[in-house]
Formats: C-alpha cells, structure tokens, sequence
C-alpha cells in the first residue's frame, strides 16, 4: 500500500495561521517583529532562499531588512554589520545566508550573532540549550521535521528513531529533538558500518545526508514513517533515467525541464514505508515556516527578558534585576 504522504505546504498553511493571530496581538502592544537577512555574494541558491525568506515576512506583515554585501566583504566589516543589527531594537531576528565566501570566518560570524537574535538556532549556546532541554532558538529545518511529525499524529515515545547526517544544521538538532520528545535515537553518517542494516531497524527514519535517492526502498522497513531532508537538483539524464525509471510523470518534468528535484530518499520508498515526506513540499515549507516563527518567539522572549531585567516602575509587573 503507498504510503501516506506528509504534506509539508498544508502544516506550514497552519502554522502561517496561528502565526497570523499572534502577530495581530503583538501589533495590539505596539510590536511589530522583525528580520534581518545578510546575504554576501551573488550564490543563485543564496538569492532565491534569502528572497523566499523576505516575502515570507512580507506575507505575514513582519518588518524585514535585507543586507547584500559583496563577495569580496571581510570579516571584520561583516562582524560590524552583526553589531550594529545586534543593537538595533526592531532587528529580532538576524539570518545570514550560508555559505559564506572562503575568506570569511563563517563561526566567528555566526558566533557574533545575540543568541537572543539567533532565528538559525546555529549559536553554540542556543545548541547548548538545546542539548539540555533548556527553551531557546532552534534550528529551523529540524523543527520543522518535528513539527510535521507532531502534527501528523506520529507516535515518537519509545520509537526507534534513525537520523542519517549529524550536521551541526540538521543531523545533530534533529537528533536531540526526537530524543527529547523519549525516541530512541541511533545516529548514522558516513562511518556507519552497515547503514542499510541499521536504518532497517527504525520506526522514523530521517534521512539528512545530500545524496541523491540514497536510502533505497529495501533499507526500509514496511510501514515505517520517513522524514527526506534531502533536496537534490538532478540535472545528468542517466542519472535521471536510473532514479525515476518507474516514475514517468517525473520523467517528463524532467525532459520538459532539464532538471528535477529528489531528495535524500529513493522515490521507490513510499511503496514501502507508512508515511513519508514528498520532495519538493515535505520539509522544505517548514523550514522558512519555522523562521518566521522564531523571529516572533525571538520578538516576544527578548521584551520579555527585557520587561524582567527593567527597573521597577519602567514596566508594569516588572521584576527588578538582582545586583
Ligand atoms: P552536510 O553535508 O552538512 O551533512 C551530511 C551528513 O551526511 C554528514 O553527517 C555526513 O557524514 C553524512 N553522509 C554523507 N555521505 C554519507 C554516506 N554515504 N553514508 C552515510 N552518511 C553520509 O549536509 P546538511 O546536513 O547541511 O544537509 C543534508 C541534506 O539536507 C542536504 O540534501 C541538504 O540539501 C538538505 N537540506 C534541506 C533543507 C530544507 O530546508 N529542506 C535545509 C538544510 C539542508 P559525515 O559527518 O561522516 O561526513
């Protein structure tokens, strides 16, 4: 029997909107949020993902700000730009597009950003955080998977969970929310001795790896759920032919286009598994889903730190700071 698919556009028109309500209330207190997305050299993928990005927030009536800064930019001049974004108070949020050109030292960058601004959830103390189970920003990609699966009704206590990647961005996030929420996680990457075995094992397969169509069907176990991460642009027609020889519909998409999108699972999957993510449509929409919605968390967190740390008499209730 296929597999039920796990639209990601119909969970992200959801959260859009509960998102929609919260923002109305905050714009009642006077707070409108906002995000700022530094972009650095003229990367195509960069423009299109920080272009998405901005009319996200447009769609929602969120303030955004985008930063284009040339290729050649330093360091220092783009620690300046951060500082300054840092300061500013109708800046919550602060993204900056990966990659970053070579000369960059991208987690110096990364690492300059308020944890408070932090809507990547990438700053080692918002990871931290979230190794410890304590509230913060977290990555949005991961989220999002988590969100599909929590709003799908997946049962995760006590589940095998097999994440595939341990990227600092995907794998490692992923891995930490599904323990937190009681699975039982085995994480797989490039060493894993026996991969097809061990993701036979699992109830929730995720698969974050970047290469194309590699979790096979049979590495599947009949009715498990699988979350595909993975967004890969085929573009070679063998490559093409091999991968979607029982798919014609993709076939023609991609000789009318010169080009398809897969993910990080073979399509053959979903003969097998119970439940799986499509590719484009899964995890994609939550991601800047999930951006959005850490730009208003971001938003209400920071004024409510602030109203908590504010002498007595500047904010009604508010608690004085201890020396
Ligand atoms: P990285 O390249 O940072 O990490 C890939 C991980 O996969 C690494 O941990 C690597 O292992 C592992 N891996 C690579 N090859 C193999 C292999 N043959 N067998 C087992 N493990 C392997 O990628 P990201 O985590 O950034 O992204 C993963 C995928 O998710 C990509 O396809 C990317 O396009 C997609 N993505 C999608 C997003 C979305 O919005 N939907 C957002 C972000 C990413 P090792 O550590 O040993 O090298």
């Amino acid at each position: 029997m296929p597999a039920r698919i796990l639209s990601g556009n119909a969970i992200r028109d959801q959260i859009y909107g509960e998102l929609t309500q919260e923002i109305a209330a905050l714009a009642r207190e006077g707070i409108r949020p906002g995000l700022a997305a530094v972009l650095v050299g003229e990367n195509p993928a960069s423009q299109i993902y920080v272009r998405s990005k901005i009319a996200a927030c447009e769609q929602l009536g969120l303030g955004s700000w985008q930063y284009t800064l040339p290729a050649t930019i330093s360091t220092q001049e783009l620690l300046a730009l951060i500082e300054e974004l840092n300061l500013r108070n109708d800046v919550d949020g602060i993204l900056v597009q990966l990659p970053l050109p070579a000369q960059v030292n991208a987690k110096r960058v990364l690492e300059a950003v308020d944890p408070a601004k932090d809507v990547d959830g990438f700053h080692p103390v918002n990871l931290g955080r979230l190794v410890s189970g304590r509230p913060g920003l977290v990555a949005c990609t991961p989220a999002g998977a988590m969100e599909i699966l929590r709003r799908s009704g997946i049962a995760l206590e006590g589940a095998n969970a097999v994440v595939v990647g341990r990227s600092d961005i995907v794998g490692k996030p992923m891995a930490l929310l599904l323990m937190h929420a009681n699975a039982t996680v085995t994480i797989c990457h490039s060493k894993t001795r026996d991969l097809p075995g061990v993701v036979r094992q699992a109830d929730i397969v995720v698969a974050a790896i970047g290469r194309a169509a590699m979790v096979e069907p049979d590495w599947v176990r009949p009715g498990a759920t699988v979350i595909d991460v993975g967004i890969n642009r085929i573009t070679d027609a063998a490559e093409a032919e091999r991968i979607f020889a029982k798919f014609p519909a993709k076939l023609a998409q991609f000789r009318e286009k010169g080009a398809v999108l897969v993910g990080d699972v073979h399509p053959g999957v979903a003969e097998i598994a119970g439940a799986i993510t499509p590719v484009p449509g899964g995890v994609g929409p939550l991601t800047i889903a999930m951006l959005m919605s850490n730009t208003v968390k971001a938003a209400r967190l920071r004024r409510a730190h602030a109203a908590l740390f504010a002498s007595p008499g500047t904010a009604p209730g508010a608690v004085a700071a201890k020396p």
